[in-house]
């Protein structure tokens, strides 16, 4: 009997989330001939970097903008930037208390075009990415790892693994002897209500975003006035950590009513009626532990990453990516001909 040599097949990884940290990861491990399968909750990718079209216009309701300071992720950026993806926000920024504004320290701001999804879209291109499929376990044997859905179906068998996840959405998949789980349970996040607002005529304020103090808010933004958002006049405001923690489980209806007296007060305006108003609930939206860098257990080929790992913003997330895209990568290639095999 003679016998038949398969061709080698690549290595395969898993990336659980398909966040700005999941893309990044599952580019970085695409880039080293790795075969990568993405899964992702939700009904398109981005998480927390994600735009709301509603028929008054889109929302920029998650990440507003971005800063990029990291030479790797601002060299990524200018490429964005060149190919017409990505613009700088010249928006007037300022500091907002009682109504009376002041000017804020010169920051070079960065927005996706036309929209912040923009930055997601181009991060999954080219990626193989399963939407809504909640991934409820993840098991490990000597063969590698088996994921398992919420609704029960088997994800198949991969090599390696990311967990592009909020901590405490990761905690559920690490299994119980792994060291992994003792960094996740030093992590908590904070949670933002989003106000979204569309008007039928231009606000008489003369600034684009302001960090805001007040009771209620942090942080506001003519969404419509950054690059290439066309006509009309919408604000996304976040509400602050705490004050969201407080109204955490509240309708978002009750929600969106005490917002825009919050609104008002903060600008100073007399109220007028939006012609769209909404809130949107970010259960987990900053990190609000100290950065614990990156986690790898390469003997697993398993790492976990997200923005909690790197100063908890875009760019935080997708350096995070990088390093767990790189860590899984080094875990794999260094790995026994029976779990993986040479990767790159
Ligand atoms: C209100 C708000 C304002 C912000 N403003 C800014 C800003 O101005 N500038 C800035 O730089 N950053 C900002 N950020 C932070 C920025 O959005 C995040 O740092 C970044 O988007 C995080 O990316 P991530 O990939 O780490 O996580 P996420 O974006 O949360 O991605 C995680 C993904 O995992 C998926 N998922 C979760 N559980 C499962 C599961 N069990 N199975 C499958 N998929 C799952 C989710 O659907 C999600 O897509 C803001 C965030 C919020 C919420």
């Amino acid at each position: 009997m003679r016998l038949v040599r398969r061709a080698p097949s690549a290595p395969a990884v898993a990336v659980v989330g398909a966040g700005i940290a999941g893309l990044s990861a599952a580019r970085a491990l695409t880039a080293h001939g790795f075969a990568v399968q993405v899964y992702d909750r939700g009904r398109r990718p981005g998480g927390r970097c994600s735009t709301r079209r509603t028929s008054h216009g889109t929302f920029d309701h998650g990440a507003q903008y971005f800063t990029a300071r990291d030479p790797r992720f601002a060299a990524e950026m200018a490429r964005l930037q060149q190919a017409g993806h990505v613009a700088a926000w010249p928006g007037r920024i300022v500091a907002l208390e009682g109504g009376a504004a002041t000017g804020t320290a010169p920051c070079a701001r960065y927005v996706g075009l036309p929209t912040m999804d923009a930055l997601v879209t181009q991060l999954a291109a080219g990626q193989t990415i399963r939407q809504q499929v909640n991934v409820a376990a993840a098991h490990a044997d000597e063969r590698g790892w088996s994921l398992v859905a919420a609704s029960g179906a088997a994800l198949g068998r991969f090599d390696g693994l990311v967990l592009a996840l909020p901590p405490e959405q990761a905690l559920p998949l690490v299994p119980r002897r792994l060291a992994l789980r003792a960094t996740l349970r030093t992590q908590a996040s904070a949670p933002c209500w989003a106000l979204l607002l569309a008007f039928d005529a231009p606000l008489p304020l003369d600034f684009d975003g302001a960090f805001v103090t007040d009771a209620a808010l942090g942080w506001m933004a003519r969404d419509s006035a950054k690059p290439a958002r066309g006509d009309g006049e919408r604000w996304v405001a976040h509400a602050s950590p705490a004050w969201s923690a407080a109204r955490l489980h509240l309708d978002a209806e009750v929600v969106a009513a005490e917002l825009v007296d919050a609104f008002w007060r903060a600008t100073g305006l007399a109220p007028r009626r939006p012609c769209y108003r909404a809130a949107h609930r970010w259960a987990l939206a900053r990190p609000d532990a100290e950065a614990p860098g990156t986690p790898c257990e390469a003997e697993l080929a398993i790492a976990a990453c997200g923005d909690w790992c790197h100063g908890g913003r875009i760019e935080g997330a997708w350096l995070s990516g990088i390093e767990a895209g790189e860590a899984v990568a080094r875990a794999l290639r260094g790995a026994a001909p029976g779990r993986a095999g040479a990767g790159a």
